[in-house]
């Protein structure tokens, strides 16, 4: 006798705890799922949705993208890649752009970049710094580079060559840069998302500059999550005043069809040589279509004004109507990348939030995470609030803070 399938997915491996739903379609900042209940979309599939659900514009040019040529290998120019390489440079003031699918292979090849820079100027171990709480990816590199034991539990050993620091601690990179010779490169998310919406300090951003600059190393800000308008600036940074010497990407770049990116200046554009790194489809026509019309369109629609606006709004809501409330932590982040803290482990929120109709995530144990599409209007936003308002104060009134 076989045992009944526990679940809905017997075949599919069993790597994320999922909610108990589908879904079927959705239309700007709504879902449905198969059942036919509508969703407001605060999560974007994690920061992913920049332009939400369907686009109107985005729709179309991707279907005669599709019907003229997905994929053709890198044996041959591909000119989207050069126009969307170009708009990348024209927007963050870089000189650069490598193209792959995801934000860990971003991240992999950040770390490629590094390490090739040390061995180039005779660094034969070189090491990079890295950050408590920070999250780089699940590849072996990548995962080595996060600060978090639960994504490194069961996999080692690690790869070698990280220095950990805390963020915001400025004293703690420069008695590295004292210490340590073989360091080429310093490796952190201008705002950490996974770790709980953790905003580098714009002036310990500035320093980092000046230091990398002084030791000769890479400023690399990885804006997986946090680039692409989600701030109000095309890159987070932007707002520091500073810029990198690398800029992994991916999240929000295709709106939804997967893509990454390796931006670079001066300082790292010309360390890849033929043969030193590839992937196969990376840089594919219909992934840089979609990255080409998702800048686009956002330009046309003003997303980062709105995501500046919006999100202010959406911010100044979650305080008031969480103002005194006992249990409230902290309400952080910047546009629409917003983290609410609270005094206990909150996953349950997931599920109670969903079944109020509101899509979101918990990450670091205890922040509700709100990452919405930029097109979120200031509606939307009011909704958002009316819904998860409630829900966290009968949360915090009816369990017990850790
Ligand atoms: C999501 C994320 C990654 C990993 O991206 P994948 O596409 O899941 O590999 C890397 N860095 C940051 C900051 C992220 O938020």
């Amino acid at each position: 006798m076989t045992a009944a399938p526990t679940s809905l997915e017997p075949h599919v491996m069993k790597t994320y705890g999922r909610l108990p739903i589908a879904m079927s379609h959705g239309r700007g900042c709504r879902v449905w799922d198969t059942e036919g209940r509508e969703y407001l979309d605060g999560l974007g599939g994690i920061a992913v949705n920049t332009l939400g659900h369907a686009h109107p514009k985005l729709v179309p040019a991707l279907q005669e993208q599709v019907g003229r040529l997905m994929h053709c290998s890198n044996y041959y120019h591909v000119p989207l890649q050069e126009a969307l390489a170009a708009k990348l440079v024209d927007l963050s003031g870089l000189t650069n752009a490598f193209f792959c699918s995801t934000g860990l292979e971003a991240n992999e090849a950040a770390l490629k970049l590094a390490r090739k820079f040390g061995h180039d100027k005779g660094i034969e171990r070189p090491e990079i710094i890295v950050y408590e709480r920070a999250f780089h990816g699940r590849s072996i590199a990548t995962l080595s580079a996060t600060g978090n034991p639960k994504v490194q539990a069961g996999f080692g050993p690690l790869v070698e060559g990280f220095v950990r620091v805390p963020l915001n601690d400025l004293a703690a990179v420069e008695e590295v840069a004292r210490t340590n010779p073989n360091v080429v490169a310093v490796f952190l998310e201008t705002i950490q998302g996974e770790g709980g919406i953790n905003a580098s300090r714009w002036d310990y951003l500035q320093s980092l500059r000046r230091l990398c600059d002084q030791q000769d190393w890479l400023l690399m800000l990885d804006e997986v999550q946090c680039g692409i308008g989600r701030t109000g600036k095309w890159f987070a940074h932007q707002w520091a005043g500073i810029v990198p010497d690398v800029m992994p990407l991916a999240k929000g770049l295709g709106s939804g069809v997967p893509i990454g990116a390796v931006v670079c200046g001066p300082k790292a554009a010309q360390i890849f040589q033929p043969g030193n790194h590839g992937t196969t489809f990376g840089g594919n026509p219909l992934s840089m279509r979609a990255g080409v019309e998702t800048l686009r369109i956002m330009e046309d629609e003003g997303l980062l004004q709105n995501a500046a606006r919006v999100g202010g709004m959406l911010r100044a809501s979650l305080e008031r109507e969480l103002a005194d409330v006992a249990g409230v932590v902290e309400i952080r982040g910047a546009g629409l990348m917003l983290g609410i803290e609270l005094d206990r482990p909150c996953g349950e929120i997931l599920t109670l939030a969903m079944q109020a109709g509101l899509l979101l995530s918990v990450t670091a144990d205890r922040v509700i995470r709100l990452v919405p599409p930029l097109i979120l209007s200031e509606a939307e936003a009011g909704e958002i609030v009316a819904i998860l308002c409630p829900l966290i104060k009968n949360f915090l009134a009816t369990s017990q803070p850790s």
